[in-house]
This record gives structure tokens, sequence and C-alpha cells, in this order.
């Protein structure tokens, strides 16, 4: 299944809710154009990922073993899901001397059965200078 939908405009306002506009913010990093510098980057952009539907985005930014199947996130990120809001808790290292780090956030959905609230902590490792997404726990 393809899910390739447009990306937000530079312009606008980054779906991660830093402030910034997608240009600034998130853009650059889901085209590969520039790694994320902070696990808390990495985070944002994987939910601004989720947010526009960028499956090649997620899945290179998972940890290689704990990557999930291509088909079954495509499918997920199709099921009617629209992320709303983000908000970054606490962050603990995953800064640029690091080599992991963790991220706690809530983000909110719209979803067919209504709103929900994921309240989730992020393990980050860092891999060659690339930060990737281990697990997380809600
Ligand atoms: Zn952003």
């Amino acid at each position: 299944m393809s899910t390739t939908r447009t990306p937000p405009a530079d312009e606008t306002r980054c779906p991660c809710g830093r402030g910034d506009t997608f240009g600034a913010c998130c853009g650059p990093v889901l085209r590969q154009e520039r790694r994320a510098a902070t696990a808390e980057a990495l985070m944002r952009s994987r939910y601004t990922a989720f947010a526009v539907g960028d499956v090649e985005h997620l899945l290179r930014s998972w940890h290689p073993r704990e990557r999930p199947d291509r088909d079954e996130l495509a499918d997920s990120l199709e099921d009617g899901t629209r992320w709303v809001h983000l908000s970054i808790l606490t962050t603990s290292a995953g800064g640029p001397f690091d080599d992991a780090g963790t991220v706690e956030f809530t983000a909110v959905a719209r979803t067919p059965q209504g709103r929900q609230e994921q309240h989730e902590i992020s393990r980050f490792v860092r891999e060659d200078g690339t930060w990737l997404f281990v697990d997380g726990e809600l």
C-alpha cells in the first residue's frame, strides 16, 4: 500500500509544535538533508512523520533490531488517526555528546473512536552519529 501524502509546505507550522516552520524544524530531517542532533529532535521528527504519513522516515529512524514490518506500519498509518498535539515532558541525556537518551512525552490524536492520548517514555541510541528510536514504554 502506498501512503505517500503531500508533505507540509516549508513555510507552514511544523506539526511537532516546537513553534518553528516545517522548513526550519522537522522538514530537513524527514528529507535527509540533515540529521537530528538530539534524541528530542529525532523524536519530534518521528512524531511529525506519524502526523504526515512518512513511512520511510519512521523505518529509517527505527533501530534495525526493533524495526516493524513496512506494510504493517504503512497500514497502521492509514487507520484514520490524526496526530494533533505533542508535548515533550522531560528528556534525559540524548545530546550531541551522548550515545543514548530518553524522551518522555504525551501525544494527542483524534481517531475514529475519539480522542486518544499517549504517554510514553521513548528510548533512543546514537550509532555512527545517527540517533535511532529503540522502543517506548507506555
Ligand atoms: Zn518539528
